[in-house]
C-alpha cells in the first residue's frame, strides 16, 4: 500500500507551518483537515476536503 503525503508547505497561504502528514489517504485528509482547521483558520467543508484530497502525493518508498 502506497502511503500519502499532505505537505502543508504546499499550501496556498500558509507560512511558516512545515508540517507533514503520512498515512493512508482517508487519515491523512482527516487529519490534514483537522490541521487545516485548528491551525490555520479554514473552515471544514467538502470543499476543503476535496482540496486537501487533490493535494496529496505519494510516499516515496525510499529503503
Ligand atoms: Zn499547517
Amino acid at each position: 500500500m502506497t502511503r500519502k503525503i499532505a505537505d502543508c508547505r504546499k499550501y496556498p497561504s500558509v507560512s511558516n507551518c512545515s508540517l507533514t502528514i503520512s498515512g493512508e489517504e482517508d487519515e491523512v485528509v482527516r487529519a490534514a483537515t483537522e490541521h487545516a482547521v485548528s491551525v490555520h483558520e479554514h473552515t471544514d467543508s467538502p470543499e476543503l476536503r476535496e482540496q486537501v484530497r487533490a493535494s496529496l502525493e505519494d510516499e516515496k518508498a525510499s529503503v
